[in-house]
């Protein structure tokens, strides 16, 4: 541990470049996706990333509310991010705060630019993110989950969106932080992405970083984007593979 002023400050590199957990820089934590976990929702996920669980329920399209958000010539989509009170160490208070609603704002603004707004005007397509552990990275996790959630609901989508933040720590490029990196750490930035097309639809940061470092942070980025995509496939191919009919047999 080192020290800044009164705080301890965890060294997040080894002398053999490992990170506090044992991984490399470019290695994501370990992570599980479920699809279709909830009964009454249109489509729902589970997603265990590291030492976070988030849940997706996803409804609609279906009638707004409130009704005055309507819009006359595409659906609206309308993400709740929520973090509950249990999920981190300092008990949160409950309900929305303003992270909470900026978290909720961008997502829901990713979702809308992958989503065929304009096929179901006047509807609602309403995204519930619920974080009942968090330790970094749970917006990513919460649109890794909805992206399925939302796919297992049949909603058309252009493509599944995976996320991850990038971030830099100990002053190299890292992968997937966890909570001390992301609050020792020098940057983190969260990036969403559409696989198909390379578009980015969702991008923050918080820290510093210079140029060269945010093109290969960006680039690391969408590596890692890659291998969580093909995570959020299997899960699918897992649920309806399970839900498939037997073959009917052929009478000859
Ligand atoms: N966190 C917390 N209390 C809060 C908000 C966040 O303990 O009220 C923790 C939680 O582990 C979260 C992490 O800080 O995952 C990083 O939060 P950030 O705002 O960067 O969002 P995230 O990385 O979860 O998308």
């Amino acid at each position: 541990m080192g020290s800044v002023g009164a705080k301890e400050v965890p060294q997040l590199l080894d002398a053999q470049g490992k990170r506090i957990d044992g991984r490399g820089l470019e290695e994501l934590r370990p992570l599980s996706i479920e699809a279709g976990v909830l009964r009454r929702a249109d489509g729902s996920a589970r997603v265990e990333w590291g030492d976070n669980k988030v849940l997706a329920a996803v409804y609609g399209p279906r009638e707004v509310h409130p009704r005055h958000l309507q819009q006359p010539n595409k659906a609206v989509v309308q993400c709740r991010y929520n973090m509950a009170s249990f999920s981190v160490d300092e008990r949160k208070r409950p309900g929305l705060d303003r992270r909470s609603q900026e978290i909720s704002k961008v997502i829901s603004e990713a979702f809308e630019s992958v989503l065929f707004v304009e096929e179901y005007p006047r509807t609602s397509i309403d995204i519930y993110i619920e974080v009942l552990q968090a330790n970094a990275g749970t917006r990513c996790a919460g649109v890794v989950a909805a992206s399925v959630a939302l796919a297992d609901a049949g909603i058309p989508m252009v493509d599944l969106v995976p996320a991850v933040a990038v971030g830099k720590i100990g002053g190299q490029i890292a992968l997937d932080l966890k909570k001390e990196e992301d609050n020792y750490g020098e940057a983190d930035l969260p990036m969403a992405l559409v696989p198909r097309s390379g578009r980015l639809v969702l991008l923050q940061m918080e820290g510093h970083m210079t140029h060269e470092e945010l093109k290969r942070a960006l680039d690391l980025g969408v590596r890692g984007c890659q291998e969580i995509y093909q995570k959020q496939k299997e899960a699918l191919r897992t649920r309806y593979r399970l839900e498939a009919p037997a073959p009917t047999e052929v009478e000859a």
